[in-house]
This record gives C-alpha cells, structure tokens and sequence, in this order.
C-alpha cells in the first residue's frame, strides 16, 4: 500500500472549561456539585422567560487564552443561538458565537524533534457547556450541573500533517492553558476536550479530501493512535476506490480503531441567529492591555530562553518548561548550584523518574529546589561522588531531608585524603598479584578491575580522580 503518496491534513477544535467560578450566563456555581441538578437554576435550566447576564470573568479568560495564542481580538463580538434538540440542552439552542467570535486568527509553535513550525488558530470563541445524560439500560439521566459552564472552542487552521503534530499541537495548547491558569487542563474528566478533522489527499494535490471528524479524545497519546488509524483507514478506503463519506466517528481505544457515530446526512443545520437577549460583546483596548499585562511568560518564550540563557540543548529546554511548575522547579535548582546542565540532568532524569514512579507531581515532591541544587553544589565541590549522589538523592526523596545531613549522618563524605587512599590502593594490588601481573604484561584492560577494588574497599567513597591517578603511579612502578 502507498501510505507515502499520500498527505494528511488536520485540524484540531479543542474545547476548553474556563475556570471561573460561577456559570457564563447566571450566578450558578462550576464547582464539582455532590448531588445532580444541585448547582441550577432557571437561567442555566432553560426556564422561558429567564435571561442570561454575561460573566465578565468568562471574557477576560476567554481573551486571555486568545492572546497567548497570539489571536486578534475582536472588539466587537456576537453572540448566537445554536439550534439543535437534545434531552440535555433544555432550552432547545445552544449560546455560542458564530459568525463574530471574540478571538480571530492567531498561531501557536509546536515542536517536532528539534524542527519549529507554526500552527494557525482560526478563531477562538465563547460558548456556554450543554448538561451530561447518563444512559442506563433502556432510560437516560440528566444532570444540568454543566449546564451553561463557560467554554472557548479553539479552532486551528487546517495545518497540521501528521498525527504526531496533531499530539504536539494539542499538547502546546494544554501547556498554555495551564500556564495562563484559564483551564485545569484535566482531559479525562472533559475540562480540554479535542476533536480532530482529517482527511487525506494526495501529495501535491490543492483539494483538500473529505473530511471525517474524530470526537472527544480524552488523552494525546489517544489522539495520536486515533488520526493514525484514521488516515491509514482513509488510505484504504481510496487505494480500494471506495468513497470517504463525511461523517463523525468516535474512537474505541481498548480497540485502537474508529467507527462512524453520524453521516453528514444525519447532521444538523444550526440555523444561527443572534440572540436577542444578549447585548453585543465590546472589548476594548483598555481592557486588552490589562488582560495582556497578566500573562506570564509562555512555554515557547521560556524554552528559548531556558536555550540562550543556561545554554541548555533544546530538547532539555522543551521538556522542562512544558509545564511552569516543573520551569520554576528547574530555575529554583539552577539559582542555588549554578549548573545548568547537571541541574537539568538531575530534574529530568532522576526527579521526574521518581515522580513518575511515585505518581506525583512536581509540586509534591518533597525535595526541595534549593536542596537539589544543594546536591549538585556537593558533587561539584569534589565532597561526594556521582554515584553516591544518586543514595542520597533517593534518601531525599523519601524523606526531604536535606543533602547535607544525609552526607553526615550516613558518613558518606568522599575520601579526598591521599594517605588513605594509598593505604587502600596498596591493600588492592597486594591481594591481587595475579592481575597485577597480566596488566603489567599488557593487559590494560584490567585498569577498570583495580579502580572497582579500590572503590569497593573505600565503599564508594574514594575520589574517583584520585583513585585514578594513583592506582596509575602504583601499577606503573
Ligand atoms: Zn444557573
């Protein structure tokens, strides 16, 4: 099969809960509610006659997002009526922004391996949440708690050409939600909900193919199967000359593979128009200025400068600055050992090892930055080794006692002192005759032999430069 000649295009649509803490368009609350329908009332319930009053914390969220990804904002935007029918939706319509969204064009830059490339967001635009049903057997459940939660639905630009992208794209967008604090960025319990579109056309081609739209996929590593298995599945499809048929599908992930939920013929026409109970949005740029001087530094900005400032390699950069905490976690480790690249080591390898084992997060480690940092300064000052850094690491991890007090109480400063280290060294080549011999006679591979005895001897706390330099001196006599 010719999966080369061919070229998919994605684009993402990725709905995001804003963290306000009272509903988009009543003063309901977005807290996790105990009981079904407790957080409700006639507005968020759809009585007729309540009328929705707009969550001025909802915009400044909404346009806070828009300018982390780098959208125009629209001074003037409108709010419209979706209509469709569903048991959750009691109003019969959903609130959302359609033509005049209050986020236009913008972009984000993701990376694939070491290779930068941008990505176009189309719009941006508010929308209030439909509730949840439960189907149970042959009857539903309705729960209107998420019933009017504020969402913003990112629209990316067709640009994306690979399912990795896809995962890379969506995964920028995580981190910046989590940067700006707009979003929990919780996937599985719907807070970041993505829908991928892909078609394939073949290389070379303008037309773009039909699309099919994948819904709801509640992890990156997901969506990356679910666009791989759907443009191998619309590769075949071509190569055997059947038709692609627009539609949306849903992805089984204990399956690894996609199966049409609804046909275009089945889709809905919205029918748009504005709501009458709802005034025009007007953002100005008083209000622009201000949201923009809360943004903190973006994962991008920060990965280049974590680059040209402690001149670390990109991936290292990358990886560290994909979520803040762990960013200031780095930056609180670099500001006490003054190592760059060792402190990146030590949080990339071991820490996030830990953490990872442990299922923790950063902000639960009980190593402090600063106690790290103070590890790092230990082994630079030649008072323990690498190797016996990695016992006292883990000791405080378990603990989060400081480096310091775990060197004295366990004794495990390194042993600098010549005297002794000799003593230990002629010990060694006294109990070995036979090695000292083949090496003496050209076997120099026996070197790395004797340094394991004296370090076995010293118990792993002989400097190993020392070591070295006298074992030379001892073997070459
Ligand atoms: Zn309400």
């Amino acid at each position: 099969m010719a999966y080369t000649d061919y070229e998919p295009v994605i684009g993402l649509e990725i709905h995001v809960q804003l963290l306000t803490k009272t509903k988009i368009f009543c003063s309901c609350s977005t807290e996790f509610a105990g009981g079904d329908n407790e957080n409700t009332c006639p507005v968020c319930i759809g009585l007729p006659g309540a009328l929705p009053v707009l969550n001025a914390n909802a915009v400044e969220l909404g346009v806070k997002t828009g300018l982390a990804l780098n959208c125009k904002i629209n001074p003037l935007s409108v709010f419209a009526r979706k209509n469709y029918f569903y048991p959750d939706l009691p109003k019969g319509y959903q609130i959302s922004q359609y033509e005049e969204p209050v986020c236009g064009k913008g972009f984000i830059d993701i990376y694939i391996g070491e290779t930068k490339k941008r990505i176009g967001i189309t719009r941006a635009h508010l929308e209030e949440d439909a509730g949840k049903s439960s189907h149970a057997g042959d009857y539903t459940l309705v729960n209107l708690n998420r019933s009017s939660v504020p969402l913003l639905e990112i629209v990316s630009e067709p640009d994306i050409r690979s399912a990795e992208e896809a995962a890379a794209y969506a995964r920028a967008v995580h981190s910046i939600l989590l940067y700006t604090e707009v979003c929990d960025g919780n996937l599985e319990e719907g807070s970041m909900r993505c829908d991928c579109n892909v078609s394939v056309r073949k290389k070379g081609a303008e037309k773009f193919g039909t699309k099919v739209e994948l819904k709801n996929i509640n992890s990156f590593r997901f969506i990356e199967k679910a666009v791989i298995y759907e443009i191998e599945r619309q590769i075949d499809c071509l190569e055997t000359g059947e038709k692609i048929i627009q539609e949306t599908r849903l992805y089984d992930a204990d399956k690894n593979r996609t199966y049409s939920m609804r046909t275009k013929e089945e889709a809905h026409d919205y029918r748009y128009f504005p709501d009458p109970d709802l005034l025009q949005l007007h953002v100005t740029d008083a209000q622009v200025a201000k949201i923009k001087s809360t943004l903190p530094e973006l994962p991008m900005a920060r990965a280049e400068r974590f680059q040209s400032e402690y001149k670390l390699p990109s991936y290292d950069a990358f990886v560290l600055t994909q979520s803040r905490t762990l960013a200031e976690y780095y930056e609180g480790v670099v500001k006490v050992c003054q190592n760059p690249k060792s402190a990146s080591n030590w949080v990339m390898v071991e820490l996030l090892r830990e953490l990872n084992e442990a299922k923790l997060e950063v902000t639960e480690s009980k190593v402090e930055p600063a106690h790290l940092g103070g590890l790092v300064q230990l082994i630079d000052k030649g008072t323990i080794s690498g190797k016996i850094a990695k016992e006292v690491f883990a000791e405080m991890f378990k603990t989060g006692k400081t480096p310091e007090a775990i060197v004295k109480e366990k004794g495990l400063v390194q042993i600098s002192d010549e005297g002794s280290l000799r003593t230990a060294i002629a010990e060694v080549i006294k109990q070995n005759p036979g090695q000292v011999e083949q090496y003496k006679s050209g076997k120099d591979k026996l070197f790395g032999f004797f340094v394991g005895q004296a370090m076995k001897v010293t118990k792993g706390q002989g400097n190993p430069e020392l070591i070295n330099k006298i074992l030379k001196e001892e073997l070459s006599k």
